[in-house]
């Protein structure tokens, strides 16, 4: 399996249920794909669901290999080489952009950037520390206000 998002985790525990020997290579630090740094804590428990999850499969005997990241640092002939079956659970990263007036200002992010660094700063237990955030912004446009 190349991708651990909820497609790639869904396939392992089907095929392992099947009897397949599974390894799920996954090129972040963490299973779950959008699961883990896409979805907000706020709506889905990382612990609770994502972690709990990942560690059954892992008890029922999926290989989990992190920092695997298939065409950079793995070299894509091992898939034909050592495995029987190669499926790609690989998810959207490329954003689809906006090229519209005022996109290029400063505090204008892809949605994935924003995410994906909070998760990692409220994973790391330090909210505060994520590179994208609005502390201290105004709320809305004085004009906006005015106007409603
Ligand atoms: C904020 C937010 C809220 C959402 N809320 C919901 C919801 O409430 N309900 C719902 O059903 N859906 C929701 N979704 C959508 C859902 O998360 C996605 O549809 C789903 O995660 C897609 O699963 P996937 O496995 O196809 O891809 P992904 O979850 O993107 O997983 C793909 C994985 O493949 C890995 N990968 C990619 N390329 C490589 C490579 N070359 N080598 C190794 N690994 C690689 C990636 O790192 C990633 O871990 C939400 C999404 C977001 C962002």
């Amino acid at each position: 399996m190349i991708g651990s998002g909820p497609s790639g985790l869904a396939a392992a525990a089907q095929l392992n249920q099947a009897g397949h020997t599974v390894t799920v290579f996954e090129r972040a630090d963490r299973a779950g794909g959008l699961l883990m740094y896409g979805i907000p804590n706020m709506k889905l428990d990382k612990k609770e669901v994502v972690l709990r999850r990942v560690k059954l499969l892992e008890q029922e005997g999926v290989k989990f290999i992190y920092n695997a990241n298939v065409g950079d640092n793995v070299e894509p002939q091992i898939f034909l080489k050592e495995y029987d079956a190669t499926i790609l659970c690989l998810g959207a990263t490329k954003p689809r952009d906006l090229p519209i007036e005022g996109r290029n200002l400063k505090g204008v992010h892809f949605a994935m950037e924003y995410l994906t660094a909070t998760t990692k700063a409220v994973l790391a237990g330090n909210p505060a520390s994520s590179v994208i955030t609005a502390k201290d912004k105004r709320r809305g446009h004085r004009r906006w206000r005015h106007r409603h």
